[in-house]
Formats: C-alpha cells, sequence, structure tokens
C-alpha cells in the first residue's frame, strides 16, 4: 500500500518525499485509514514504528479540510492538543508535524517544563493550531489562562504507559476532564495492562478502532 493509495492530498503527499518516506509502515498503512475516517484509535506499538507519523498526518489532512471548510478566518485557536511524557517526545513530535506539514497552512506549538513559560506564552498569543505539550506545563499554562481547552477537537495520548511510570496519571486525568465532550481522540501505549485500558477507556468514545504491531 502506498500513501497516495491511503488517499493522502497532495500537500501531504509532497511533504513525504521530501522527508524520503517511500512507503507507509505497517502501523502506518493500519492508523492512517481510520483516524481520516474519525474514529478513535486505540494503537499498541513502541516508539521506532512510525506511530507519530500515523497520528500526524492523518490529523494533519483532517485539520486542512476543516480549514478549507471554515469561512471564518480570525486568530487560530487550538485545535489539537498530543499530549506526551517528555520533553525530548515532545520536541521530536513538534519536529514530524513541521516536516510533515511544511505545505499547509497549520501552526503547530511545544511547550514542555523545566524553562522559562515566557516564550511558550508569546507564542501561544501569536495563535496556534496543534498544541504537543507535556503534562505539569500544560495545566500550569491553563491554570493562568494562557490555554483554553475549549475548542479542541483532536487529542492525542502518547506514550500512556510511560506517562503511567513516570507519575502523570492524575495529571493526565486532570487534563482529559477539560476536554470538550465531542472529540476524535487516539491513544498509543507500547503495553496495554489493566491500569491502561482503563485509562483508553476514559479517553476513547464506544468502539475505537484497534491497531497493534
Ligand atoms: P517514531 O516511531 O514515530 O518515533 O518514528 C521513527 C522514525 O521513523 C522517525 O525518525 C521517522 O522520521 C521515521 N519514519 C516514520 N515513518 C516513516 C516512513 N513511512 N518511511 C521512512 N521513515 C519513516
Amino acid at each position: 500500500l502506498s500513501f497516495e493509495q491511503l488517499g493522502l492530498i497532495e500537500p501531504l503527499l509532497k511533504a513525504l518525499d521530501n522527508e524520503g518516506y517511500t512507503a507507509p509502515t505497517p502501523i502506518q498503512q493500519q492508523a492512517i485509514p481510520h483516524v481520516l475516517d474519525t474514529r478513535d484509535l486505540l494503537g499498541c506499538a513502541q516508539t521506532g514504528t512510525g506511530k507519530t507519523a500515523a497520528f500526524a498526518i492523518p490529523l494533519l489532512q483532517l485539520m486542512h479540510q476543516d480549514q478549507q471548510a471554515q469561512q471564518r478566518k480570525g486568530l487560530r485557536n487550538i485545535k489539537a492538543l498530543i499530549l506526551t511524557p517528555t520533553r525530548e517526545l515532545a520536541i521530536q513530535i513538534q519536529e514530524s508535524f513541521t516536516a510533515y506539514g511544511k505545505f499547509l497552512d497549520l501552526k503547530s506549538l511545544v511547550i514542555f517544563g523545566g524553562v522559562s513559560q515566557h516564550p511558550q506564552t508569546e507564542a501561544l498569543k501569536k495563535g496556534v493550531d496543534i498544541l504537543i505539550a507535556t503534562p505539569g506545563r500544560l495545566l500550569d499554562l491553563i491554570s493562568q489562562n494562557y490555554i483554553t481547552l475549549r475548542d479542541i477537537k483532536y487529542f492525542v495520548l502518547d506514550e500512556a504507559d510511560r506517562m503511567l511510570d513516570m507519575g502523570f496519571v492524575h495529571d493526565v486525568q486532570r487534563v482529559i476532564v477539560k476536554l470538550p465532550e465531542q472529540r476524535q481522540s487516539l491513544f498509543f501505549s507500547a503495553t496495554m495492562p489493566p491500569e491502561i485500558q482503563t485509562l483508553a477507556k476514559a479517553i476513547l468514545r464506544n468502539n475505537p478502532a484497534k491497531v497493534e504491531v
């Protein structure tokens, strides 16, 4: 199966070609059609399988289509939230969104703790479509009213099992309750122990698509 056969739009195909990606990986082949169908997704996949692109590529396509359908062009508001446990992963995910979205008009921003919040809040004020965040800094900036999750339409929880290992489950739960009920959610974890299944159930709508590599 090729990226063309997955139904991707030209600006994405061109960006993937620029990246030197010749064919989708197994997780991408399985996940991309479900995400484009706007289904919720439970993905069991490790880092290194191409799972970032498995969610980033179809989300960029859906968001571009939303943008085309939208008449009103105001300030950008956050419509996609990617929650990930570490700064390193957050940075990598944002680099991926930037690379795949280079021929689209969608702005992404990465925020994480352990650094001054000022550059992050200044960037937020300019308007962001896609926010990639670690849980603690996200909650900090929400409590200071720099961020609202009220317009989130797409939510990704990345590396759920590592979130649990790092003690972030409570923070993740605090984020989830702030999300709109009407949204598409994608949940990724390398392992699926009972606690992770419980967390997945709390996040995903009934009958999510399941992919495993
Ligand atoms: P990830 O599992 O998301 O951490 O991705 C692992 C690595 O695979 C990253 O360096 C990606 O740039 C690369 N990658 C992802 N998808 C593809 C693809 N379809 N073809 C070639 N490389 C890819």
